[in-house]
């Protein structure tokens, strides 16, 4: 059993700084809770050495550390430039073409083939996170776009591309994206992210295809883009989960708008039981160096007062320097804020139309008793996990023990706030079923003689229903 840290849980993107099997293990000690693979770098190969070794960690100490696969989606890039980087100037030309060619002053390269039939002229195009910024000026409707740079510097290979005014036609998953697909299907990873998320049918394609691989993983779609902002709600209504990942965020939308988008969309993902992340750059110095500006440690703290389920880390422990350190001082942000003024049991509205009403108000009740009773823990078996999101959507005091024979349900449940899962098949009686699970966490000294719990079941055990039934217990 992996020591509880927080309610909060921490992602963080592994990296040539983190995959070693003694890091990773003293990452996870540290508080990291679900490791992310970015599959817009690293071979299969490398990734498949990864997977190995948190599988292996996993099964020698009894953690349910959960992986997140990263597609790309339809990310674009330039290609390849001359050494040392091309130095574009306000207020020059460039021509962007779709023919390969080491890019120079006059042409760059672009891995979009339709793009000259996407673009229109006035739109804006965003080189390397923003940092360059072109115009497009004509196109010739095939193979070239002629710009004007509005905010020149030094331009280097394959960096990113952001269009914010284009209706980009790639579509949401690449040749590159399915084969990613086909391997951590193979690999049964418990996450799968997509990036670039434009409407509720991008992910419900990629759903189609986990389903008919017989597979089980849960996807999460990252809000990255305008579009995506524009169909949050159905977005959310078809996802497992969502990221608000700020870095291209910020790039596609103004900036100043990505804090109240970020409240925005974690009130809604909470509203509807959807686990939500808030990703990139929280703790962005500490790439390189051992402590965090204080504009960092505010910003983790209050996406944890925001009500996110998970805060991420990227290049802090991929690339950097102090992948430990960096999870200790995430920890530590997280758990002062939880520890003395975290909005615990906050308003949840209970949808009286929803298919799920009458589990879901077992479930509110549960939460109730917890707040009356100053009930130390919620105690729920499940096997789809649905009480597990519901019950944490309310965010209780309460910590929530989960029981289930799923053991992909069980890593899932690695990113969902205040959950903490154990394996259990023994579903025989309601009476002994709840003696036994109590039993089991006393012996874990998880809770002890006095402590109140509050325990959910579906009765009749055997028919494994919809979550019915709410028990207080006292320890003896
Ligand atoms: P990325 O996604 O790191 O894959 O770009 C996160 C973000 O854009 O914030
Ligand atoms: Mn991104």
């Amino acid at each position: 059993m992996k020591p509880f840290h927080s309610r909060t849980k921490i992602v963080a993107t592994l990296g040539p700084a983190s995959a070693k099997p003694d890091v990773l293990l003293s990452m996870f000690n540290a508080g990291l809770d679900v490791c992310r693979l970015n599959f817009s770098h690293g071979s299969q190969a490398v990734h498949q050495e990864v997977i190995d070794t948190i599988k292996s960690l996993n099964e020698k100490h009894d953690y349910n550390v959960g992986i997140l696969a990263d597609l790309q989606g339809p990310k674009i890039r330039i290609g390849m430039v001359k050494d040392g980087g091309i130095h574009l100037v306000n207020g020059n030309r460039t021509t962007i073409t779709t023919k390969e060619c080491i890019g120079n002053e006059e042409r760059i390269y672009i891995t979009y083939e339709t793009f000259p039939q996407d673009v229109k002229a006035g739109e804006i195009i965003l080189l390397d996170d923003g940092k360059l910024q072109l115009r497009v000026v004509e196109t010739n409707l095939e193979d070239e776009v002629v710009c004007e740079v509005v905010h020149g510097g030094i331009l280097t290979s394959r960096k990113g591309v952001n269009l914010p005014n284009t209706k980009v036609s790639i579509p949401s998953l690449t040749v590159e994206d399915r084969k990613n697909l086909d391997f951590v299907l193979e690999n049964d990873v418990e996450w799968i992210g997509l990036s670039f998320v434009r409407n509720a049918e991008d992910i419900i394609e990629l759903k189609d295809i986990i389903a008919s691989r017989g597979k089980t993983a849960k996807v999460i779609a990252k809000i990255e883009k305008p579009e995506a902002i524009a169909n949050i709600d159905a977005i959310i209504a078809a996802s497992d989960a969502v990221m608000v990942a700020r870095g291209d965020l910020g790039v596609e939308m103004p900036m100043e708008e990505v804090p109240l988008l970020q409240k925005m969309i974690v009130n809604k993902c909470r509203a509807a039981s959807k686990p939500v992340i808030v990703a990139t750059q929280m703790l962005e110095s500490m790439i390189t160096t051992p402590r965090p500006t204080r504009a960092e440690v505010n910003d983790v703290a209050n996406s944890v007062l925001d009500g996110a389920d998970a805060v991420m880390l990227s290049g802090e422990t991929s690339v950097g320097e102090f992948p430990l350190i960096v999870i200790e001082t995430m920890q530590k942000i997280i758990q002062n804020i939880e520890q003395n003024n975290y909005p615990f049991y906050a308003d949840k509205y209970l949808k009286t139309s929803a298919e799920t009403f009458l589990s879901d108000a077992v479930c509110d009740s549960a939460v109730f008793l917890a707040k009356q009773t100053k009930a130390v823990g919620i105690v729920c078996m499940t096997l789809s996990g649905y009480t597990a999101f519901e019950i944490s959507s309310h965010r209780p005091d309460a910590l929530i023990y989960i029981f289930t024979s799923n053991r992909t349900l069980l890593n899932s449940l690695s990113l969902v706030w205040g959950v903490q899962g154990f394996y259990y098949d023994k579903f025989e009686s309601t009476d002994e079923t709840i003696i036994d699970v109590n039993q089991f966490l006393k012996d874990k000294k998880l809770i002890k003689k006095g402590d109140v719990i509050i325990n959910t079941a579906a009765i009749p055990m055997v028919r494994k229903g919809k979550t019915n039934m709410v028990k207080i217990t006292t320890i003896d």
